[in-house]
């Protein structure tokens, strides 16, 4: 999951951070409120959306009037910014951030990702700040300091200060770089994330150290054991699939495809995508429904794929091991009973009492068009959703 910036600066700044003062706004009168509270001549106002690349987008301005501040504000209030992060249809604006600026010395980048191949947390410097990693590890490579942390015993100074040193800061304030690094490093660890990034953390000319920008993804897996960072969560950010999906416990992604698939087990959703795209299809989406197929599951399945207006077959390829064919084909039913599939439907169903499965939905009536093999599901959904487009839908199931 992502968070906002301002809401990464709240964390990190209980954290030991230094941040600079800013409050949120969610309208351009109230974000010149913000500022004249806040003081001084020079704000920066921040489109608040989940993804990074703002500046360049038209997501940062630097203002030096409560004018100027309603001006940038009517600019990003209500619009989509499409940044190169965002993907062409860009993220909704509906809240902006308002900070004292900074005058910048010195810009350094700062990650902390992990790293799988020693499965430890792993830092990433540079001095050269400001630009993202993308383009540093393109351009100045040799700038970027990498230190892996032994998580038995966390961050430790002197690993901090090499660091520190590495990236050639003044020593006078190598023990505020030592801060913000334990502060960033047990943030990460303790809230479970899986990367923070302040990108710029910038030196001022008082010699502060500064998180100008910083960015924040947290394991959706532990989420659970941190309710004030899941209550973070902004749905306007999200795919709307996506979100609905996650609200139900499945695990779904969309995709630009026309075949919706129903699956259970990862590994299999991704042997689905890999076969339908040989069959010569392109899936709507990966939805995993899990190991225990309850009818219940799969009518939200259904649903959840069918909000999708992309889809133009259903593919359902279930292997049972644990579960049986026999509920799964008792659920793709009562699933099609209940919601409006008006579109053709393959179902592939491999295991436990698979012939059991195989009549209930011969016996169903539905126009369901049943395959053995995972090609031949493929086939078959490719074809029918081919057929379907050029016979007019015959195929659908008619309600
Ligand atoms: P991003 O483009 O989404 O990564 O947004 P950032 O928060 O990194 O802001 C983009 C750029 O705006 C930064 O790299 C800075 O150059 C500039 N910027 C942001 N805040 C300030 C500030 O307080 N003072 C100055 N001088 N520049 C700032
Ligand atoms: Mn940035």
């Amino acid at each position: 999951m992502d968070i906002h910036e301002y809401q990464a600066k709240t964390i990190l700044a209980d954290f030991g951070v230094s941040v600079p003062p800013g409050a949120l706004a969610y309208s351009p009168e109230q974000a010149s409120y913000r500022a004249r509270e806040l003081g001084g001549d020079r704000w920066v106002v921040k489109a608040q959306v989940h993804a990074g690349g703002r500046g360049k987008a038209g997501g940062v301005h630097l203002c030096d009037s409560e004018h100027a501040i309603e001006d940038a504000c009517d600019k990003m209030f209500g619009s989509k910014l499409v940044t190169h992060q965002t993907g062409a249809e860009g993220k909704g604006v509906y809240r902006v951030y308002v900070e004292a600026a900074v005058p910048i010395e010195q810009e350094f980048y700062l990650g902390f990702v992990m790293d799988r191949s020693t499965q430890r947390v792993m830092i990433v410097a540079s001095a050269e700040g400001g630009m993202e990693i993308e383009e540093i590890s393109a351009d100045k490579p040799d700038s970027i300091v990498r230190s892996t942390v032994e998580p038995a015993v966390g961050l430790q100074d002197f690993q901090a200060r090499e660091i520190a040193f590495a990236l050639g800061i003044a020593p006078g304030l190598v023990s505020k770089m030592v801060r913000t690094l334990q502060g960033c490093y047990r943030a990460f660890s303790e809230l479970d994330a899986t990367m923070v990034e302040i990108n710029p953390l910038v030196v001022t000319g008082d010699d502060r150290v500064i998180a100008l920008d910083a960015k924040m993804t947290f394991d959706d897996n532990a989420l659970f054991r941190h309710p004030q960072v899941a209550e973070l969560r902004d749905k306007s950010q999200e795919d709307p699939r996506e979100s609905r999906a996650a609200d139900r416990g499945l695990s779904y992604v969309g995709l630009d495809g026309n075949i919706g698939c129903i699956v259970n087990g990862a590994g299999l959703a991704m042997a689905t995508m890999d076969t339908i795209m040989l069959a010569g299809g392109e899936p709507a989406n990966f939805l995993d429904i899990g190991g225990g197929a309850t009818p219940e599951r799969v009518a939200k399945a259904f649903r959840l794929v069918m909000s999708d207006k992309n889809v133009q077959a259903v593919l359902v390829n279930i292997f049972a091991g644990i579960n049986r064919c026999d509920w799964v084909a008792e659920g793709v039913v009562q699933a099609l009973q209940e919601v409006q599939v008006d579109v053709p439907v393959i179902v592939r169903l491999a295991g436990t009492n698979v012939e059991e499965g195989q009549k209930i939905l011969a016996k169903s009536g539905l126009p369901i068009i049943r395959a053995n093999t995972l090609m031949e599901a493929a086939e078959r959904a490719v074809g029918a959703w081919q057929n379907d487009l050029s016979m007019g839908h015959q195929l659908r199931i008619a309600k």
